[in-house]
């Protein structure tokens, strides 16, 4: 939204009453240099335009068209996650699984627990992005076979992490949801090629990224032909190494009442300590997240990557229980039933 001033109007009279009504404005000038009008920054509150226009000072409001039209087209929508549906309404979902696919045997018993903990999609990482080259970067194409298998055998669905445009047809034939990594996030060839895969996308925050930035990267996986973009907030560096990196909740309600888009938080990645997941899973949904997305590990103390920040099977089980995700127990056969009097 463009803001048109009046010639005399006081530029700093009428931002701070834009500001008190919740709109963020940046001044702009005009070819002889003096300030003709405001730019209102997209994550402004709204606000009726006879409100502003009452601004004394405000000549006009003029719409601009938004920089990220095919993000607002999902506002409200539930993505299409195979036979799943994630956002707009729907109940929030778990996605559990280790960082990453270590062996068959390691994957069937983490997608096991998921689904006893009432997860429906498994995740894992295949391809995995390293801060060092000498660890471990997981197993390449032949995990995303035993990814699938396990989810298979479980009734889940998969997301997994595409690193390279190299990957995306492997991938995408192993996974209903394509996951982009944070430090992915604003590689756009990658999303040029993901958006090629017309999948479903799991969109990971960069760890400097801002909102903006961010809907952006969205709005190119939509234009190459992404069939929605779900938004994963998993952090952002926050300078206190206390915690791994600082879990945003404000830009997870943001999204939400501002942009109406699906918004699933790892409250793993974002803390990198198991201790602190479920505090910040429960957070997370309390600000209107969608879903979770929650690393575990049936034997954290082996895991080749992420480790520390790893649920064992119990914890896993407990945090679906707690949070609602775990399917009720069957009655028992010879429940007692109620009699009326
Ligand atoms: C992950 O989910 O394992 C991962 C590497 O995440 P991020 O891209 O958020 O660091
Ligand atoms: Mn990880």
């Amino acid at each position: 939204m463009y803001i048109q001033l009046t010639d005399q109007a006081s530029v700093q009279d009428v931002r701070a009453e834009l500001q008190g009504l919740g709109l963020w404005t940046r001044p702009m000038t005009g070819a002889a240099g003096a300030v003709i009008g405001l730019d209102v920054a997209s994550h402004s509150m709204a606000v009726a335009q006879p409100t502003i226009l009452a601004v004394p000072g405000v000549a006009d409001v003029i719409d601009v068209p938004s920089a990220h039209p095919r993000v607002d087209a999902q506002w409200g929508e539930p993505i299409q996650v195979g036979d799943r549906s994630i956002g707009g309404g729907a109940p929030p979902v778990l996605i559990s699984g280790p960082c990453s696919v270590e062996s068959p045997a390691q994957i069937q018993a983490a997608a096991a627990t998921a689904a006893r903990a009432g997860a429906s999609l498994l995740r894992g990482g295949a391809f995995k992005p390293r801060t060092s080259p000498y660890c471990f970067d997981g197993h390449g194409r032949q995990a995303l076979g035993w990814l699938r298998e396990a989810a298979d055998a479980y009734g889940l669905g998969v997301v997994t992490e595409v690193m390279s445009e190299l990957e995306v047809q492997a991938v995408a034939a192993h996974a209903e949801l394509l996951q982009l990594g944070a430090r992915n996030m604003q590689n756009y060839a990658l999303l040029r090629a993901v958006g090629g895969a017309r999948k479903p996308v799991l969109l990971k925050r960069g760890m400097s990224a801002t909102v903006e930035e961010w809907l952006l990267s969205a709005e190119h996986l939509l234009k190459h032909g992404a069939t929605g973009v779900i938004f994963c907030e998993r952090g952002i560096a926050g300078g206190d190494p206390s915690t791994r990196y600082l879990l945003d909740l404000a830009a997870v309600a943001l999204l939400k009442h501002v942009y109406g888009q699906p918004v699933i938080v790892d409250p793993s990645l974002a803390t990198g300590r198991r201790d602190l997941v479920p505090a910040m899973a429960r957070a997370a949904l309390a600000a209107g997240a969608d879903g979770l997305l929650v690393e575990a590990h049936p034997d954290a103390r082996q895991a080749r990557s992420d480790g520390p920040q790893a649920l064992d099977s119990a914890a896993l089980l407990a945090l679906g229980d707690a949070l609602g995700f775990r399917p009720a127990a069957p009655r028992p056969k010879h429940a007692p039933t109620e009699v009326a009097a």
